[in-house]
């Protein structure tokens, strides 16, 4: 195969990771790199620094590199940050919400779930009561932007209620980091969890946390496994100067070493923000001009994802609808929620306001259903 083809677009990866990513992203994998060479690890070194002084401008943080895919580091810090002694809390209002609570099952931590559903935002003042009146819950763990509705949740004011109490506090930031501004510090968040296929747009491959140094330097010694022990990880990054324990993804570590670069070129976090908002609005009125409904109100709706209800309509069928936009160059994401039947685009990546107005006619031309009715009416 010819690199040409390789790297020719077939098409636009409207979904929140794997996303679309630049040519030079792509193009950074090209060369081979020993996981256990000095220049590389430079520049894991490197990633590591640039993710913390992404995170917060406040001393006294590190970052973690993790193999996998997000879900690998979000249980690497649960599995090790919670001690055997303790407990967690999930506030969850959707599928990546359930899926930490279902980690804590799976490891045998002790966990409570305050699940406030898809539609709505957690609970503060069942927050503050229950840890008020329940001193065995060590940790509390949320979701920044719950991509599967688009949601935003309050981490900022769920970490002033967490601190308060004294309690730590983990955030999934996966969808989220790197496309809106946010301080953790500000956040009051100990632990920060993203992946490289996400809005700093790498491709996927590990995952990253983001953590206060006196966090890490208490969980030692309390990982349930051996591969994603996060203090091991750590400590042999930071001894050994960006030396990961097992094979790294070698390729994908430097693509994202590129997308950090490209990040700041692009005018750095607050910009990419004002990149992904422009497409999110665009998109959601388009959409509403062409009879499509969001899921969420507009206060909710984060820059990265949207969900629409499924059109109302006996001959509309989303994979009829997927295949339709897909010939056209576009591919969106199916819908997460439980309760009804919806479809999500993401407005997240190597993607700009001109592609969402393209995508707009593509959608136009792909509401087949629409044109079907118009027959019947007059066969
Ligand atoms: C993408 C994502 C994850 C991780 O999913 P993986 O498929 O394991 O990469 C976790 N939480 C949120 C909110 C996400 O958007």
């Amino acid at each position: 195969m010819n690199q040409d083809d390789l790297l020719e677009k077939r098409y636009i990866l409207l979904t929140p990771g794997p996303l679309t990513t630049t040519r030079g992203v792509k193009a950074a994998m090209l060369g081979d790199w020993c996981t256990w060479d000095d220049d590389y690890h430079r520049i894991v070194q490197a990633i590591r620094q640039k993710l913390v002084d992404l995170a917060t401008t406040t001393e006294g943080f590190s970052s973690v590199l993790m193999q996998g895919s997000g879900t690998f580091t979000v249980e690497s810090v649960l599995g090790t940050a919670v001690p055997a002694d303790g407990k967690l809390l999930v506030l969850s209002n959707g599928a990546y919400g359930q899926r930490m609570a279902q980690i804590a099952v799976r490891l045998r931590i002790p966990v409570e779930v305050h699940d406030s559903g898809e539609f709505a935002r957690p609970g503060l003042t069942l927050l503050r009561d229950t840890l008020q009146d329940d001193e065995t819950i060590t940790h509390v763990a949320v979701v920044h932007c719950e991509t599967t509705t688009g949601m935003l949740n309050p981490v900022e004011q769920i970490g002033q209620i967490v601190k308060h109490f004294g309690r730590v506090y983990v955030v999934d930031a996966m969808s989220s980091f790197g496309g809106i501004p946010m301080d953790m510090n500000a956040l009051a968040a100990d632990f920060l969890i993203s992946s490289s296929n996400k809005c700093i747009q790498g491709v996927p491959g590990f995952g990253f946390v983001i953590a206060r140094r006196e966090e890490l330097e208490k969980i030692k010694g309390r990982a349930r496994s051996l591969s994603l022990d996060l203090y091991d990880q750590w400590e042999t990054m930071e001894k050994q100067s960006g030396r990961w324990r097992f094979t790294s993804p070698t390729h994908v570590v430097r693509a994202f070493a590129e997308a950090l670069r490209e990040l700041d070129e692009e005018g750095g976090i607050e910009a990419r923000y004002a990149r992904y908002r422009a497409n999110q609005d665009l998109l959601a009125t388009g959409m509403e001009e062409l009879g499509f409904r969001c899921l969420l109100p507009r206060e909710c709706q984060s820059p990265i994802i949207t969900a629409f209800f499924t059109p109302r309509h006996p001959l509309y069928d989303f994979k009829s609808f997927y295949n339709e936009l897909k010939g056209r160059g576009f591919v969106i994401y199916p819908g997460k929620v439980t309760s009804t039947d919806s479809f999500r685009i993401g407005s997240i990546g190597n993607v700009f306001p001109g592609d969402i107005e393209r995508l707009l006619q593509a959608v136009r031309e792909s509401m087949t259903w629409e044109e079907q009715s118009v027959q019947e009416v007059f066969k």
